[in-house]
Protein backbone atom coordinates (compact mmCIF):
# COMPACT_ATOMS: atom_id res chain seq x y z
CA UNK A 1 0.00 0.00 0.00
CA UNK A 2 1.55 3.71 -1.08
CA UNK A 3 0.53 6.68 -0.59
CA UNK A 4 1.28 9.43 -2.78
CA UNK A 5 1.63 13.43 -1.70
CA UNK A 6 1.69 16.07 -4.05
CA UNK A 7 -0.65 18.58 -5.91
CA UNK A 8 -3.67 16.22 -7.43
CA UNK A 9 -5.03 17.25 -10.84
CA UNK A 10 -7.98 15.14 -12.22
CA UNK A 11 -11.48 15.13 -13.42
CA UNK A 12 -14.71 15.47 -11.20
CA UNK A 13 -17.89 14.12 -12.54
CA UNK A 14 -18.88 16.43 -14.67
CA UNK A 15 -15.68 16.13 -16.31
CA UNK A 16 -14.05 19.36 -15.25
CA UNK A 17 -10.60 20.15 -13.78
CA UNK A 18 -9.95 19.71 -10.20
CA UNK A 19 -7.25 19.84 -8.22
CA UNK A 20 -5.86 19.34 -4.43
CA UNK A 21 -2.94 21.06 -3.41
CA UNK A 22 -1.83 19.04 -0.85
CA UNK A 23 -3.78 16.02 -1.95
CA UNK A 24 -2.80 12.22 -1.73
CA UNK A 25 -3.40 9.11 -3.31
CA UNK A 26 -3.56 5.50 -1.63
CA UNK A 27 -2.74 2.85 -4.11
CA UNK A 28 -3.38 -0.83 -3.61
CA UNK A 29 -3.13 -3.65 -5.88
CA UNK A 30 -2.29 -1.33 -8.85
CA UNK A 31 -5.72 0.81 -8.37
CA UNK A 32 -6.55 4.28 -6.24
CA UNK A 33 -8.17 3.20 -3.10
CA UNK A 34 -8.58 6.33 -1.45
CA UNK A 35 -7.67 10.25 -2.19
CA UNK A 36 -8.18 13.55 -0.86
CA UNK A 37 -6.60 15.96 1.88
CA UNK A 38 -3.04 14.41 2.09
CA UNK A 39 -2.49 15.05 6.03
CA UNK A 40 -5.66 13.34 6.22
CA UNK A 41 -4.99 10.31 4.23
CA UNK A 42 -1.92 9.74 6.23
CA UNK A 43 -3.41 9.87 9.66
CA UNK A 44 -6.42 7.06 8.12
CA UNK A 45 -3.78 4.68 6.63
CA UNK A 46 -0.40 5.23 9.12
CA UNK A 47 0.70 1.51 7.59
CA UNK A 48 1.00 2.71 3.90
CA UNK A 49 4.62 3.80 2.51
CA UNK A 50 4.19 7.73 2.02
CA UNK A 51 5.60 9.16 -0.93
CA UNK A 52 5.42 12.92 -0.84
CA UNK A 53 6.48 14.43 -4.24
CA UNK A 54 6.19 17.86 -2.66
CA UNK A 55 4.18 20.43 -4.74
CA UNK A 56 4.56 18.88 -8.52
CA UNK A 57 1.67 17.62 -9.87
CA UNK A 58 -0.07 14.27 -10.01
CA UNK A 59 -1.80 14.24 -12.69
CA UNK A 60 -3.24 10.94 -14.81
CA UNK A 61 -0.94 9.45 -17.92
CA UNK A 62 -1.16 10.32 -21.69
CA UNK A 63 -3.00 8.08 -23.88
CA UNK A 64 -2.19 8.33 -27.31
CA UNK A 65 -4.44 6.50 -29.37
CA UNK A 66 -2.74 6.51 -32.64
CA UNK A 67 1.20 6.06 -33.14
CA UNK A 68 3.59 3.19 -35.20
CA UNK A 69 6.00 1.95 -32.75
CA UNK A 70 8.26 0.76 -36.19
CA UNK A 71 7.86 4.32 -37.61
CA UNK A 72 10.37 5.97 -34.14
CA UNK A 73 13.38 5.35 -36.88
CA UNK A 74 11.95 7.28 -39.77
CA UNK A 75 10.51 10.57 -37.68
CA UNK A 76 11.64 13.95 -38.55
CA UNK A 77 11.70 12.80 -42.38
CA UNK A 78 11.47 15.73 -45.05
CA UNK A 79 9.56 16.37 -47.69
CA UNK A 80 6.83 14.32 -49.04
CA UNK A 81 3.16 13.46 -48.48
CA UNK A 82 1.39 10.81 -47.30
CA UNK A 83 1.53 8.07 -50.11
CA UNK A 84 5.29 9.29 -51.03
CA UNK A 85 6.23 9.31 -47.47
CA UNK A 86 4.86 5.97 -47.29
CA UNK A 87 6.89 4.89 -50.17
CA UNK A 88 10.19 6.52 -49.66
CA UNK A 89 10.51 6.32 -45.59
CA UNK A 90 8.01 3.96 -44.32
CA UNK A 91 7.98 0.98 -46.12
CA UNK A 92 11.99 0.19 -45.92
CA UNK A 93 11.97 0.67 -41.95
CA UNK A 94 8.75 -1.87 -41.76
CA UNK A 95 10.35 -4.47 -43.83
CA UNK A 96 12.75 -4.89 -40.85
CA UNK A 97 10.51 -6.26 -38.27
CA UNK A 98 10.62 -9.84 -39.53
CA UNK A 99 13.32 -10.24 -37.51
CA UNK A 100 12.50 -10.47 -34.31
CA UNK A 101 15.73 -9.11 -32.27
CA UNK A 102 15.48 -6.22 -34.10
CA UNK A 103 11.51 -5.74 -33.98
CA UNK A 104 12.39 -6.26 -29.63
CA UNK A 105 15.24 -3.38 -29.88
CA UNK A 106 12.78 -1.17 -30.96
CA UNK A 107 10.04 -2.10 -28.99
CA UNK A 108 11.83 -1.56 -25.94
CA UNK A 109 13.45 1.87 -27.16
CA UNK A 110 9.64 3.00 -27.98
CA UNK A 111 8.34 2.30 -24.66
CA UNK A 112 10.98 3.84 -22.55
CA UNK A 113 10.70 6.92 -24.99
CA UNK A 114 6.89 6.78 -24.53
CA UNK A 115 7.27 6.37 -21.29
CA UNK A 116 9.85 9.42 -20.24
CA UNK A 117 7.13 11.17 -22.47
CA UNK A 118 4.40 10.87 -19.78
CA UNK A 119 2.15 8.03 -22.18
CA UNK A 120 1.06 5.46 -20.29
CA UNK A 121 -1.19 4.06 -22.62
CA UNK A 122 -1.53 3.63 -25.93
CA UNK A 123 -2.90 2.02 -29.55
CA UNK A 124 -0.06 0.88 -31.40
CA UNK A 125 0.21 -0.16 -35.19
CA UNK A 126 3.01 -3.10 -35.66
CA UNK A 127 3.84 -3.96 -38.94
CA UNK A 128 2.68 -6.73 -41.25
CA UNK A 129 4.83 -9.14 -39.42
CA UNK A 130 3.58 -11.03 -36.50
CA UNK A 131 7.10 -11.02 -34.68
CA UNK A 132 6.50 -7.05 -34.24
CA UNK A 133 2.90 -7.09 -32.33
CA UNK A 134 4.62 -10.11 -30.14
CA UNK A 135 7.79 -7.88 -29.40
CA UNK A 136 5.99 -5.18 -28.41
CA UNK A 137 3.14 -6.76 -26.62
CA UNK A 138 6.02 -8.64 -24.34
CA UNK A 139 7.57 -5.22 -24.45
CA UNK A 140 4.31 -4.07 -22.84
CA UNK A 141 3.90 -6.80 -20.58
CA UNK A 142 6.85 -6.79 -18.77
CA UNK A 143 6.13 -2.56 -18.16
CA UNK A 144 2.66 -3.39 -16.91
CA UNK A 145 1.38 -1.12 -19.38
CA UNK A 146 -2.56 -0.80 -20.76
CA UNK A 147 -1.45 -0.80 -24.52
CA UNK A 148 -3.16 -2.39 -27.98
CA UNK A 149 -1.63 -3.31 -30.78
CA UNK A 150 -1.94 -5.89 -33.72
CA UNK A 151 -0.10 -7.03 -36.68
CA UNK A 152 -0.86 -5.10 -39.62
CA UNK A 153 -3.05 -6.25 -42.26
CA UNK A 154 -1.67 -5.69 -46.24
CA UNK A 155 -2.34 -7.62 -48.78
CA UNK A 156 -1.95 -5.14 -52.04
CA UNK A 157 -0.76 -2.32 -53.15
CA UNK A 158 3.26 -2.51 -51.12
CA UNK A 159 6.14 -4.20 -50.92
CA UNK A 160 6.15 -8.04 -50.97
CA UNK A 161 8.25 -7.92 -48.36
CA UNK A 162 5.42 -6.44 -46.20
CA UNK A 163 2.38 -8.40 -48.03
CA UNK A 164 0.35 -10.60 -46.19
CA UNK A 165 -2.89 -12.42 -47.90
CA UNK A 166 -6.10 -12.47 -46.58
CA UNK A 167 -6.11 -16.77 -44.93
CA UNK A 168 -2.74 -15.74 -43.30
CA UNK A 169 -3.58 -12.58 -42.25
CA UNK A 170 -6.47 -13.51 -40.68
CA UNK A 171 -4.40 -16.65 -39.02
CA UNK A 172 -1.98 -14.84 -37.44
CA UNK A 173 -4.14 -12.15 -36.14
CA UNK A 174 -6.15 -15.29 -34.16
CA UNK A 175 -3.11 -16.29 -32.87
CA UNK A 176 -2.06 -13.15 -31.77
CA UNK A 177 -5.36 -13.03 -30.15
CA UNK A 178 -5.19 -15.84 -28.30
CA UNK A 179 -1.51 -15.34 -26.94
CA UNK A 180 -2.30 -11.95 -25.80
CA UNK A 181 -5.60 -10.39 -25.73
CA UNK A 182 -6.54 -10.06 -22.08
CA UNK A 183 -3.18 -11.02 -20.42
CA UNK A 184 -2.48 -8.27 -17.79
CA UNK A 185 -3.36 -5.32 -19.37
CA UNK A 186 -2.60 -6.06 -23.06
CA UNK A 187 -5.46 -5.54 -25.85
CA UNK A 188 -5.63 -6.99 -29.35
CA UNK A 189 -6.45 -3.94 -32.20
CA UNK A 190 -7.07 -5.41 -35.25
CA UNK A 191 -5.38 -3.57 -37.72
CA UNK A 192 -5.88 -3.54 -41.56
CA UNK A 193 -3.28 -0.15 -42.53
CA UNK A 194 -5.72 1.54 -44.73
CA UNK A 195 -8.66 0.85 -47.54
CA UNK A 196 -5.53 1.13 -50.90
CA UNK A 197 -3.86 -1.39 -49.27
CA UNK A 198 -6.17 -4.02 -48.38
CA UNK A 199 -8.20 -6.28 -51.02
CA UNK A 200 -12.07 -6.60 -50.27
CA UNK A 201 -11.16 -10.30 -49.14
CA UNK A 202 -9.02 -9.15 -47.04
CA UNK A 203 -11.66 -6.59 -45.61
CA UNK A 204 -14.42 -9.23 -44.85
CA UNK A 205 -11.96 -11.20 -43.37
CA UNK A 206 -11.43 -8.52 -40.61
CA UNK A 207 -15.16 -8.35 -40.46
CA UNK A 208 -15.35 -12.13 -39.46
CA UNK A 209 -12.24 -11.86 -37.35
CA UNK A 210 -13.75 -9.18 -35.37
CA UNK A 211 -17.44 -11.17 -35.46
CA UNK A 212 -15.59 -14.00 -33.87
CA UNK A 213 -13.44 -11.78 -31.55
CA UNK A 214 -15.91 -8.81 -30.41
CA UNK A 215 -13.62 -7.19 -27.78
CA UNK A 216 -10.95 -6.38 -29.46
CA UNK A 217 -10.21 -3.08 -30.39
CA UNK A 218 -9.79 -2.30 -34.70
CA UNK A 219 -7.49 0.21 -35.79
CA UNK A 220 -6.95 2.22 -39.02
CA UNK A 221 -6.41 4.72 -41.20
CA UNK A 222 -9.34 7.33 -43.22
CA UNK A 223 -9.53 10.09 -45.37
CA UNK A 224 -5.88 11.72 -44.63
CA UNK A 225 -5.00 13.37 -47.71
CA UNK A 226 -6.53 14.47 -51.07
CA UNK A 227 -4.76 11.89 -53.11
CA UNK A 228 -5.28 8.99 -50.82
CA UNK A 229 -9.16 9.40 -51.25
CA UNK A 230 -9.17 9.76 -54.87
CA UNK A 231 -7.41 6.47 -54.69
CA UNK A 232 -9.54 5.10 -52.66
CA UNK A 233 -12.22 6.24 -55.00
CA UNK A 234 -10.88 4.65 -57.64
CA UNK A 235 -10.57 1.48 -55.99
CA UNK A 236 -13.58 1.11 -54.77
CA UNK A 237 -15.85 3.33 -57.21
CA UNK A 238 -18.86 1.71 -55.95
CA UNK A 239 -18.54 2.81 -52.36
CA UNK A 240 -20.27 6.24 -51.79
CA UNK A 241 -16.88 8.07 -50.01
CA UNK A 242 -13.95 6.75 -48.38
CA UNK A 243 -16.27 5.58 -44.79
CA UNK A 244 -18.87 3.63 -47.01
CA UNK A 245 -15.55 1.00 -48.73
CA UNK A 246 -15.08 0.30 -43.89
CA UNK A 247 -19.17 0.68 -43.92
CA UNK A 248 -19.70 -1.85 -46.37
CA UNK A 249 -17.12 -4.50 -44.39
CA UNK A 250 -18.87 -3.88 -41.49
CA UNK A 251 -16.04 -2.40 -39.90
CA UNK A 252 -17.61 0.92 -38.49
CA UNK A 253 -18.75 0.31 -35.07
CA UNK A 254 -18.16 0.96 -31.61
CA UNK A 255 -14.47 0.78 -30.74
CA UNK A 256 -13.41 1.05 -34.21
CA UNK A 257 -10.60 3.75 -34.09
CA UNK A 258 -9.96 5.87 -37.29
CA UNK A 259 -6.37 7.89 -37.95
CA UNK A 260 -6.83 11.51 -39.14
CA UNK A 261 -10.37 11.63 -40.46
CA UNK A 262 -9.46 14.86 -41.57
CA UNK A 263 -11.77 15.45 -44.79
CA UNK A 264 -15.23 13.64 -43.70
CA UNK A 265 -18.49 14.80 -45.91
CA UNK A 266 -21.52 15.59 -43.49
CA UNK A 267 -22.85 11.79 -44.69
CA UNK A 268 -19.59 10.73 -43.26
CA UNK A 269 -19.75 12.06 -39.98
CA UNK A 270 -22.92 11.50 -39.53
CA UNK A 271 -22.66 7.63 -39.82
CA UNK A 272 -19.38 7.45 -37.69
CA UNK A 273 -21.14 8.94 -34.75
CA UNK A 274 -24.07 6.75 -35.13
CA UNK A 275 -22.06 3.87 -35.49
CA UNK A 276 -19.74 4.91 -32.57
CA UNK A 277 -16.36 5.26 -34.58
CA UNK A 278 -13.66 7.09 -32.89
CA UNK A 279 -11.88 9.84 -34.76
CA UNK A 280 -8.70 10.22 -33.76
CA UNK A 281 -6.98 13.88 -33.95
CA UNK A 282 -3.20 13.10 -34.98
CA UNK A 283 -2.51 17.36 -35.06
CA UNK A 284 1.94 17.13 -35.74
CA UNK A 285 1.48 14.54 -38.65
CA UNK A 286 -1.39 16.45 -39.90
CA UNK A 287 0.78 19.48 -40.33
CA UNK A 288 4.23 17.71 -40.91
CA UNK A 289 2.99 15.96 -43.79
CA UNK A 290 0.54 18.82 -44.71
CA UNK A 291 -2.33 16.62 -44.59
CA UNK A 292 -5.33 19.09 -42.99
CA UNK A 293 -6.91 21.16 -40.55
CA UNK A 294 -8.96 18.71 -38.67
CA UNK A 295 -12.36 20.25 -37.03
CA UNK A 296 -11.62 19.14 -33.10
CA UNK A 297 -14.26 21.14 -31.41
CA UNK A 298 -16.97 20.93 -34.71
CA UNK A 299 -16.97 17.06 -34.08
CA UNK A 300 -16.82 17.51 -30.23
CA UNK A 301 -19.72 19.69 -30.47
CA UNK A 302 -21.64 17.22 -32.56
CA UNK A 303 -20.97 14.18 -29.94
CA UNK A 304 -18.29 12.05 -31.91
CA UNK A 305 -15.73 10.05 -29.89
CA UNK A 306 -12.57 11.28 -30.00
CA UNK A 307 -9.31 10.72 -29.45
CA UNK A 308 -5.56 12.78 -29.66
CA UNK A 309 -2.71 10.84 -30.78
CA UNK A 310 1.05 11.50 -32.07
CA UNK A 311 1.07 9.65 -34.77
CA UNK A 312 4.75 9.03 -35.03
CA UNK A 313 6.31 8.70 -37.33
CA UNK A 314 3.83 11.32 -39.58
CA UNK A 315 3.94 12.66 -36.32
CA UNK A 316 7.14 15.03 -35.45
CA UNK A 317 6.94 14.50 -31.49
CA UNK A 318 6.00 11.06 -29.24
CA UNK A 319 4.85 13.77 -26.28
CA UNK A 320 1.26 14.31 -25.56
CA UNK A 321 2.10 17.49 -24.63
CA UNK A 322 3.16 18.68 -28.34
CA UNK A 323 0.51 16.91 -29.72
CA UNK A 324 -1.84 19.21 -27.49
CA UNK A 325 0.25 22.25 -28.32
CA UNK A 326 -0.62 20.92 -32.04
CA UNK A 327 -4.03 20.23 -31.62
CA UNK A 328 -4.43 24.08 -29.90
CA UNK A 329 -2.70 25.27 -33.17
CA UNK A 330 -4.85 23.85 -35.31
CA UNK A 331 -7.89 24.99 -33.21
CA UNK A 332 -6.39 28.35 -33.54
CA UNK A 333 -5.79 28.30 -37.42
CA UNK A 334 -9.97 27.14 -37.49
CA UNK A 335 -10.35 30.19 -35.28
CA UNK A 336 -11.95 27.37 -32.71
CA UNK A 337 -9.55 27.98 -30.03
CA UNK A 338 -9.18 24.33 -27.71
CA UNK A 339 -9.00 25.22 -24.04
CA UNK A 340 -6.51 23.44 -21.84
CA UNK A 341 -9.43 21.34 -20.14
CA UNK A 342 -10.22 20.48 -23.61
CA UNK A 343 -6.97 19.54 -24.37
CA UNK A 344 -6.00 17.51 -21.44
CA UNK A 345 -9.21 15.95 -21.38
CA UNK A 346 -8.90 14.62 -25.25
CA UNK A 347 -4.78 13.25 -23.90
CA UNK A 348 -6.34 11.40 -20.92
CA UNK A 349 -9.56 10.88 -19.93
CA UNK A 350 -11.73 11.11 -23.28
CA UNK A 351 -9.23 9.70 -25.01
CA UNK A 352 -9.29 6.43 -22.98
CA UNK A 353 -12.98 6.56 -22.74
CA UNK A 354 -13.51 6.63 -26.78
CA UNK A 355 -11.05 3.88 -26.80
CA UNK A 356 -13.02 1.59 -24.09
CA UNK A 357 -10.98 1.93 -21.62
CA UNK A 358 -12.85 3.44 -18.67
CA UNK A 359 -10.58 2.15 -16.14
CA UNK A 360 -7.20 4.64 -17.16
CA UNK A 361 -7.04 8.41 -17.86
CA UNK A 362 -7.96 10.05 -14.54
CA UNK A 363 -6.94 9.70 -10.99
CA UNK A 364 -10.24 9.23 -8.76
CA UNK A 365 -11.22 6.04 -6.74
CA UNK A 366 -11.13 2.65 -8.81
CA UNK A 367 -9.09 4.01 -11.77
CA UNK A 368 -5.91 1.92 -12.64
CA UNK A 369 -3.19 4.40 -10.95
CA UNK A 370 -1.20 5.11 -14.16
CA UNK A 371 0.75 8.82 -12.40
CA UNK A 372 3.00 11.28 -13.73
CA UNK A 373 4.59 13.96 -11.44
CA UNK A 374 5.28 16.82 -13.23
CA UNK A 375 7.53 19.45 -12.07
CA UNK A 376 6.37 22.64 -13.67
CA UNK A 377 9.77 24.30 -12.42
CA UNK A 378 11.78 21.79 -14.60
CA UNK A 379 12.71 24.29 -16.82
CA UNK A 380 13.35 28.33 -16.18
CA UNK A 381 11.12 29.09 -18.88
CA UNK A 382 8.49 26.91 -17.03
CA UNK A 383 9.28 28.30 -14.04
CA UNK A 384 9.40 31.96 -14.52
CA UNK A 385 5.67 30.94 -16.88
CA UNK A 386 4.31 29.35 -13.80
CA UNK A 387 4.88 32.07 -11.43
CA UNK A 388 3.08 34.66 -12.90
CA UNK A 389 -0.01 32.79 -13.53
CA UNK A 390 -3.03 32.81 -11.67
CA UNK A 391 -5.31 29.92 -11.87
CA UNK A 392 -4.55 26.08 -12.12
CA UNK A 393 -5.85 26.90 -16.44
CA UNK A 394 -3.61 28.95 -16.86
CA UNK A 395 -0.59 26.71 -15.17
CA UNK A 396 -1.35 23.90 -17.12
CA UNK A 397 -1.94 25.73 -20.21
CA UNK A 398 1.38 27.13 -20.40
CA UNK A 399 2.71 23.54 -19.54
CA UNK A 400 1.05 22.06 -22.97
CA UNK A 401 2.59 24.92 -24.77
CA UNK A 402 6.07 24.49 -22.83
CA UNK A 403 6.22 21.12 -21.11
CA UNK A 404 8.54 18.63 -22.40
CA UNK A 405 10.07 15.10 -21.17
CA UNK A 406 11.89 17.19 -18.32
CA UNK A 407 8.77 18.18 -16.93
CA UNK A 408 8.08 14.55 -16.33
CA UNK A 409 10.03 13.71 -13.07
CA UNK A 410 8.15 10.26 -12.43
CA UNK A 411 5.88 7.70 -13.79
CA UNK A 412 4.11 5.45 -11.85
CA UNK A 413 2.21 2.24 -14.49
CA UNK A 414 -0.21 0.56 -12.32
CA UNK A 415 1.06 2.17 -8.94
CA UNK A 416 4.86 0.89 -9.76
CA UNK A 417 7.33 3.72 -10.09
CA UNK A 418 8.70 2.92 -13.58
CA UNK A 419 12.05 4.11 -12.40
CA UNK A 420 12.52 1.38 -9.86
ZN1 LIG B 1 -0.98 6.35 -38.81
Amino acid sequence: MKLLLGHCIGFDDQDQLTDTARGGLLIDQGVIQAMGDGAELVRRYPQAQVVDHGSSYLMPGFVDAHVHYPQLPVIASHGEQLLEWLERYTFPEESKYGDLDYACAQAEQFLDLTLAYGTTSAAVFSTVHATSAEALFQAAGRRNLRLATGKVLMDRHCPESLRDDPVSGYQESERLIRSFHGQGRLEYAITPRFAPTSSAEQLAACAALWDAYPDVLLQTHLSENADEIRWVSELFPASPDYLGVYEQFDLVRTRALFGHAIHLSAREADSLRERGGVLVHCPTSNLFLGSGLFEFQAHARAGQRLALASDVGGGSALSMWSTMLGAYQVSAMLGQALDAQQLLYAATLGGARSLGWDCVGNLAVGYEADILVIDPHATALTSQRIGHSTSLEEALFALIVLADDRHVSDVYVAGQRVSD
